[in-house]
């Protein structure tokens, strides 16, 4: 039963990669588009003389943490409960069907 949510949740962090990726990539687009001029762009691989190579990567989107597992998810991607934020809504309705004392073993 563990691996349908190991898989559920590979599955929403492939979705974000490919949203970041796409995101990157219309930027890429934006800073190149405007130059038509620039025929050496077929030369061997561009990129190399970026300087935010050492930066960090700015994130998108705040990440929120999920209060049952623990697991820190995009805020877009994240289901709010009661002010309390999950990675989805499978672990709000586990979190919501437990018991709230503790005492119950
Ligand atoms: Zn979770």
């Amino acid at each position: 039963m563990r691996q349908i949510f190991l898989l559920i949740l590979l599955f929403i962090v492939g979705q974000w990669l490919v949203k970041a990726l796409r995101r990157h990539d219309a930027q890429a687009s934006q800073r190149t588009g405007s130059g038509a001029n620039g025929a050496a762009g077929a030369k061997g691989p561009n990129g190399g003389a970026g300087p935010t190579a050492s930066a960090p990567a700015q994130l998108p989107e705040p990440m929120i943490r999920c209060v049952e597992c623990g697991v820190h998810a995009p805020q877009s991607d994240s289901v709010v409960v009661a002010g309390q934020p999950f990675c989805s809504a499978a672990h709000a309705q586990r979190h919501g069907a437990r018991p709230t004392g503790r005492d119950a073993r």
